[in-house]
This record gives C-alpha cells, sequence and structure tokens, in this order.
C-alpha cells in the first residue's frame, strides 16, 4: 500500500505587536502587527481564520497557551483567569516584511476585542494563535488549516454573501478569484460610508446593503437575495456573518435557489447578544 504524505498542520502562539492603525472607515479599522516569526507565517487562503489572545478578564498578565493540548487547558481554566480569544482573519500577511494585518469590526465596547481595536495605539502588544504549516493538498486538509472558502476548481459562478465581519474575508476571496469566474456578491454594512472598493481579478457584481439588525428576525441580506434572479450558472456559495443570518441564507440557498448542501460553506462570525471564543 502507498501513502502519500500529507503536509503538517502548525499553529503556534506569539506575541505580536502593533505597528500601524488605520480607520479604513467609520467601523472597520485596520492593525497592522509586526513579529521576527511572522516570517515563518503561512495561510491556506483568502478567508485564514487565527486567534487574537489578550489578556484575562481579571487583569492578569497574557500568558500564551502552548503545548498540545493547549485548548483542553485553557478550556479547564476559571473565565475570569483565562486569556480573552477571539476569531479573526488575516486580512493580509506579509512574512518578507514579519507583518500582518487583520480588519477589525468597531462594533462596541461589549466586546474585549472590539473594545481593544478601538483603543489600539503603535507598540501596544497583544498574543496571537497563527499557522505556521498548513495542507492544501485536499478539501480535508485546507478546512483543518483554518480556511472554509474551499470551492471546487470546477466552479464559475459564486455566490458570496458576507456581514461587516466577514468583509476582510470577502476582500480577500475577492482578490483571489480566478480569471474567467464570476461571482455575485451581496455584502452587509452598518454605514454607507463603511462601502468600499472590492477589487477582482475575476468578475463582480456587488450588491451593497446598508443595515444594522436589531434582531434575528431583521435579515437584510436574505431579503436581497429573495430580490435577486440568481442564474442557473451558480454552482457554489459562501455565506459569513451572524449566526441567525447564515442560517436563513443557507435555506434560502438550499429549498429555493436548489443549490446542493455540499456546495455551500456557512460560517457564523457572531453570535447577536453572546460573546464567542
Ligand atoms: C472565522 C471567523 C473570522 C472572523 N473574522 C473577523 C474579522 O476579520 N474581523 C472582525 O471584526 N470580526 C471577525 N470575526 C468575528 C469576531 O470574532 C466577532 O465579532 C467577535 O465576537 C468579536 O469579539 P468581541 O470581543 O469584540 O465581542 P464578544 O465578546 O465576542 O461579544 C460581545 C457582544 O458583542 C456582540 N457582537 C460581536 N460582534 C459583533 C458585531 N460585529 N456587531 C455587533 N455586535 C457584535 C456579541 O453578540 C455580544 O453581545 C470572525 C469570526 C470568525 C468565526
Amino acid at each position: 500500500m502507498t501513502t502519500v504524505a500529507t503536509p503538517p498542520i502548525v499553529f503556534d502562539s506569539l506575541l505580536v505587536t502593533v505597528r500601524a492603525v488605520e480607520d479604513l472607515s467609520p467601523h472597520l479599522r485596520r492593525v497592522t502587527f509586526v513579529a521576527p516569526r511572522l516570517a515563518e507565517a503561512v495561510t491556506a487562503g483568502p478567508d485564514q481564520r487565527i486567534k487574537v489572545l489578550l489578556p484575562p478578564p481579571n487583569g492578569g498578565e497574557l500568558k500564551l497557551p502552548t503545548g498540545e493540548n493547549w485548548y483542553v487547558d485553557w478550556c479547564g481554566q476559571p473565565e475570569a483567569e483565562r486569556v480573552i480569544m477571539r476569531t479573526y482573519t488575516i486580512r493580509a500577511l506579509r512574512a518578507d516584511q514579519h507583518e500582518l494585518d487583520i480588519e477589525f469590526v468597531l462594533h462596541g465596547v461589549d466586546g474585549p476585542a472590539s473594545a481593544w481595536a478601538t483603543n489600539a495605539v503603535p507598540g501596544q502588544e497583544i498574543g496571537m494563535f497563527l499557522p505556521f504549516g498548513v495542507d492544501t493538498t485536499s478539501i480535508k486538509g485546507m478546512l483543518n488549516s483554518g480556511v472554509d472558502y474551499v470551492p471546487p476548481s470546477s466552479s464559475v459562478h459564486r455566490v458570496l454573501i458576507a456581514d461587516e465581519t466577514a468583509l476582510p474575508a470577502l476582500a480577500g476571496i475577492l482578490e483571489e478569484l480566478e480569471p474567467g469566474v464570476h461571482a455575485t456578491v451581496f455584502a452587509q454594512v452598518p454605514d454607507e460610508r463603511d462601502i468600499r472598493p472590492l477589487p477582482t481579478a475575476g468578475t463582480a457584481d456587488v450588491t451593497w446593503i446598508t443595515a444594522v439588525p436589531a434582531s434575528d428576525a431583521e435579515l437584510p441580506l436574505l431579503e436581497a437575495l429573495k430580490a435577486a434572479a440568481l442564474p442557473e450558472t451558480v454552482d457554489f456559495a459562501w455565506v459569513a456573518g451572524e449566526s441567525a443570518m447564515i442560517k436563513a441564507v443557507r435555506r434560502h440557498l438550499v429549498n429555493v435557489v436548489g443549490l446542493p448542501k455540499p456546495a455551500i460553506s456557512f460560517q457564523g462570525y457572531w453570535k447577536r447578544g453572546e460573546a464567542i471564543g
């Protein structure tokens, strides 16, 4: 029997320092981080997820999680004492310059990550949990490496649906869209000043929705999707954002548009009224 070796997936924690902070729009702030070890960091795709690590709620020291059982160890610690962990997207990695960008949504100060980003200044240090080895040889390898946007190579027409938290991933996905591939995009932001150009190597038609839904029953992205006549050429969908939204949109894509479930990648990026580590 021949066994094919797959590249090892390696994630590790490290300290990073804020190099620059730039407001892209009223609700999106780009923070550039620097650290010598970023020279070795890698990504498996444009929606590469990572963890941002902040000091624990009790004001204790920022202890980086390490070791094979770091997650079990972290879960076992009292909430007030363990480092705060939130999931973000690598918007850009410039390994040659030891730099990485994250675009933070400034949704208010009741979330520690948003609060941190609101007050971020150059020189500050936080922790991150990042990939230093990824497996891009198979769909399973990609998913295990922390990306969810894995369209089949045969796909020629994709539907991409994102709220503001998935805008960084969406921007990266569109930048990397293959020439000859078309994207029908629905993007929701809180304020029309958050609307921005989304350059792509393929082609895209983008519908922007400006809304701040106050409850799970308000689903402007679903309404926009329902109002659109999607052509039959659509063969893949990626949906990311608030939990109630992604579920409702997936139901519509399956039951009304007729997309097979495996052709839909849907990811809850946040949940109204709940903190997600
Ligand atoms: C794979 C993945 C990638 C992500 N990438 C990004 C990214 O690149 N940029 C980004 O900004 N976020 C991203 N997110 C979303 C981010 O992890 C959440 O918004 C997270 O809750 C922020 O943490 P917090 O500490 O600010 O708030 P939490 O402590 O988690 O939540 C506190 C309160 O704020 C609410 N809340 C959280 N997010 C929002 C929001 N956007 N608008 C309104 N209320 C909110 C919660 O419902 C809760 O009531 C990503 C999530 C995932 C799973």
